[in-house]
């Protein structure tokens, strides 16, 4: 059976910038959905002709309600133990990073908890905070390991996540840390990823002065690229490093942060049709300046959204960051949700088959309970009370009884 969802959809992005075909349009709908794909998108008596045999599973008045694709989050960091509640007091207060350091806080601090942790311990909090994420309109995420930093943790995280992130390095030189890497992590992971015990996509490398410089950068991403994984990296977040260059060379599926990046480089990364991941969550609380999303639109960069979640930016919510992305850094509202649907999922290397509403691809969508998109933007921090269905696959995941009941206005 289908499911079918009529939708008013008068007032949906008219333009939304695609990532890889131009612009893009949502027309009215309704959504037919079959066997976990949207088979149709449009008149209704045009689909029931169509699918006059089809018996449905479900069917659900949007009347006053509009549809969306599921929102795509493309960077976080799920899989930890030990937050850092603690710290953000310190931080309130004025704590610089290495006042915290010193005392006992900072990634150290979630590295250590969470090499402690249980495998059990870290798959319930990893499928917790997916929930969350799910609720707050999110169908595909983009998860990073990195909190492990030795080879047995990073492989436990690996077991969870697609994204094999090198974010750190503790009491190794960069050099010796990119060998390690290179000569004993990731022949593990091609190993493992052959015999189909783990299934990573993606390398990332925290490409920042203290951490991995440029030329170790290129070396380990390099090496990921030669397994068959999909670059995409943290770059240009401290310190202007170069990396949107160096991604833009090695063919860099996306690269995230770009607070300090170069014309130069934004001119190589549309150029190179390498996707902007940009974290308004980031800048917001580690009071950095804004990623210069104007300019990146402007010179055609596809630009795209991630919440960012870790330890320090504790967010689950992409309609909150495209809130912060919209006031913040500029964006307008059809941007911001072009960054958080398909050009999200371009960053991911899933545009074929996430991230808009189009016959084809997975049936993954949000009803809000308006009749306005816009107000999942506008109300910030209002998405409880606006999502009404989170759908996966043309199923039903979440359903929020309480928008029978309550306003969302
Ligand atoms: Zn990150």
């Amino acid at each position: 059976p289908g499911s079918i969802l009529e939708l008013p959809w008068e007032n949906g992005p008219k333009e939304a910038s695609v990532a890889s075909q131009g612009s893009h349009v949502l027309h009215s709908l309704p959504v037919f959905c079959r066997d976990g794909c949207i088979k149709a998108v449009g008149q209704a008596d045009v689909i029931r002709n169509q699918f006059s045999e089809a018996t449905f599973e479900r069917i659900i008045d949007c009347s006053g309600k509009c549809v969306l694709p599921g929102l795509v989050d493309a960077h976080t960091h799920p899989v930890w133990a030990g937050d850092r509640v603690h710290e953000f007091a310190m931080k309130l207060a004025g704590a610089s990073y290495m006042e915290i350091h010193q005392a006992g806080g900072g990634i150290h601090f979630t590295v250590e908890h969470t090499r402690k942790a249980a495998e059990d311990e870290l798959l319930t909090t990893f499928q917790h905070r997916l929930e969350r994420m799910l609720r707050a309109g999110s169908t595909l995420v983009e998860c990073k390991s990195g909190y492990g930093l030795n080879l047995e943790t990073e492989l436990k995280m690996l077991s969870l996540v697609k994204c094999c992130c090198f974010a750190l390095r503790i009491g190794k030189t960069a050099t010796e840390a990119t060998d390690d890497i290179i000569n004993n992590h990731l022949p593990k992971l091609k190993e493992l990823k052959l015999s189909g015990e783990i299934n990573v996509n993606n390398i990332d490398v925290f490409c920042e002065k203290g951490v991995f410089d440029l030329e170790c950068t290129r070396r380990i991403l390099q090496a990921g690229k030669d397994i068959g994984l999909q670059i995409n990296f943290h770059g240009d977040e401290l310190h202007p490093m170069k990396s949107a260059e160096l991604g833009a060379e090695l063919g860099a599926r996306a690269i995230s942060h770009l607070e300090e990046v170069t014309d130069e480089g934004i001119v190589a990364m549309a150029r190179a049709k390498c996707a902007a991941v940009l974290l308004p969550t980031t800048a917001y609380m580690l009071r950095l300046k804004q990623p210069q999303a104007r300019r990146m639109l402007e010179e055609g960069v596809i630009v795209a959204l991630g919440s960012d979640f870790n330890p320090n930016a504790y967010c689950f919510s992409m309609p909150m960051v495209m809130h912060l992305a919209c006031v913040n850094m500029k964006m307008s509202m059809n941007e911001a949700l072009a960054a958080a649907t398909i050009n999200a999922a371009y960053a991911l290397g899933k545009s074929d088959t996430h991230g808009s509403l189009e016959v084809g691809k997975q049936g993954d969508l949000l009803i809000i309970n308006s009749s306005r998109w816009e107000h999942l933007i506008y109300q910030f921090g209002g998405h409880e009370a606006l999502i009404n269905y989170v759908i996966v696959k043309g199923k039903v995941v979440y359903e929020n009884e309480r928008c029978e009941t309550m306003s969302s206005y």
